[in-house]
């Protein structure tokens, strides 16, 4: 994903609003289009109007997709700044301070980007 430094519900609730943007964007454009292009502006204002909506019930699926997962989210105190965050999966970040956190003691160690690095470390059969 684009934003890989913030946790798992922060970067849906980001790309809620970027959909919602989008939409929001699209369909100001399309209005426009009616405005200014007159009966031509008509055309590309309903494409518009069409991709905006869709844009918008993307937002919609991605904020209730993110309301569900939070509810399956673990609530845990940070240990960097102890505040309490929610943790998705076994591996998520803070949402407050970016930190790094796991549950698999497999990746303890593993601060790194790449999450792949236990694949790297298991013997080549
Ligand atoms: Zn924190």
């Amino acid at each position: 994903m684009m934003f890989g430094k913030s946790s798992k519900i922060n970067e849906f609730r980001l790309w809620g609003l970027m959909f919602t943007l989008f939409g929001m964007g699209l369909m100001i454009l399309g209005t426009a289009g009616i405005v200014f292009w007159g009966q031509a502006g008509k055309v590309f204002a309903a494409i518009f109007m069409v991709i905006g909506m869709i844009a918008m019930l993307a937002s919609v699926g991605v904020y209730f997709w993110a309301g569900m997962l939070s509810t399956s989210a673990r609530i845990i105190t940070c240990p960097e700044c102890d505040r309490q965050t929610k943790m998705l999966g076994k591996t998520d970040r803070c949402m407050y301070c970016k930190t790094k956190m796991t549950l698999d003691p497999k990746h303890a160690t593993d601060l790194d980007e790449t999450e792949e690095i236990e694949e790297s470390t298991q013997p080549q059969v």
